[in-house]
């Protein structure tokens, strides 16, 4: 299956809801090598921009092969990636995850916080207190979560200043304070905008992240958008009556949500001046490109304002 680095030895665990990158900080620290790079050059040739958001990668496929856990390549980007999030919004053409390519949703770079490594202070202090070293857990890096679901407390980011080049694990290594560990600045926190949408929107991303949820695939959900808002695939029909009904539909998404929900999760809100709120928001994207990977937060604010909730999504063939 082409595994090509095998020598690796690991002196730490991956925890049950760490996220497979976590570790890599922590196997780091405990390499004895003295920079990143050394400790890791024999594991993968991916290192670069170690974000959350990327849904299957070749480091993936690598810490595969060297953990060899009881379970599948599937089966493991589900317990230790977002995979379950963004999979109902993965086109049937680039299903295939087989951890050779990098596959990530689009315009990741206009949202606030889907890219950051978030920890929970609580989380933190509870993992020194159980004598383990603190890790990123996958719940944490779900695309707006500000918010530790167990602590309700609101989560840390990283340092602006050290972690903005290469984002890597090296300057975090693992979550070990609230003061950056590089400059001693104290770390940013996630003070987001929540009202019932976001929450909402949060608790069904991590319904989704553990399987508690099932949508139907990406077909089917643009045919059920599309019904509820009486418009045609744009490809098939860009006639003037069916541009006019899209241009409706897509002033009432850019409305539908109180105006600090928009600016919390984009951040390319009103740069335009124009009537959009943000230009990652795009209605004919989510309702009718088949070929594009979009965010789990377009497609679940659109299903927000036409169904109000997932089981109320029609069965569409
Ligand atoms: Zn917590
Ligand atoms: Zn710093």
């Amino acid at each position: 299956m082409g595994c090509s680095h095998q020598g690796v030895h690991f002196n730490t665990v991956l925890r049950s809801d760490e996220h497979l990158l976590s570790m890599l900080g922590r196997h780091h620290v405990l390499s004895g090598f003295r920079t990143y790079s050394a400790s890791l050059k024999s594991l993968s040739g991916d290192l670069t921009n170690q974000v959350p958001s990327i849904i299957d990668r070749p480091i993936y496929r690598d810490l595969f092969c060297m953990l060899k856990p009881n379970k599948s390549y599937l089966e493991f980007l589900k317990a230790h990636t977002l995979f379950n999030v963004y999979e109902p919004f993965i086109p049937d053409a680039l299903c295939n995850i087989e951890g050779k390519e990098v596959l990530k949703p689009k315009l990741t770079n206009t949202f606030q916080i889907t890219r950051e490594w978030r920890f929970c202070k609580s989380c933190m202090a509870e993992d020194f207190d159980n004598q383990t070293m603190p890790y990123f857990r996958s719940a944490h890096q779900l695309p707006t979560v500000s918010v530790c679901l167990e602590h309700s407390e609101h989560l840390y980011l990283l340092c602006n200043t050290c972690h903005n080049r290469d984002r890597s694990m090296d300057r975090i290594g693992y979550p070990s304070g609230i003061n950056c560990k590089a400059c001693s600045k104290g770390l940013p926190i996630t003070d987001s905008y929540i009202d019932e949408d976001v929450s909402w929107l949060n608790s069904t991303l991590g319904r989704l992240l553990v399987g508690d949820i099932k949508l139907p695939n990406l077909k089917q959900l643009q045919a059920a958008y599309r019904s509820n808002l009486n418009i045609n695939d744009y490809a098939l029909d860009p006639s003037i009556e069916n541009r006019r009904k899209i241009s409706i539909a897509q002033k009432a998404l850019d409305n539908y949500f109180d105006s600090r929900l928009y600016s919390a999760f984009f951040s390319n809100c009103d740069i335009n001046q124009g009537t959009k709120k943000t230009n990652t928001l795009h209605l004919s994207n989510i309702a009718c490109d088949q070929k594009t990977i979009f965010s789990p937060v377009v497609h679940l604010l659109l299903i927000r304002m036409l169904f109000c909730d997932i089981d109320s999504i029609p069965k569409m063939n």
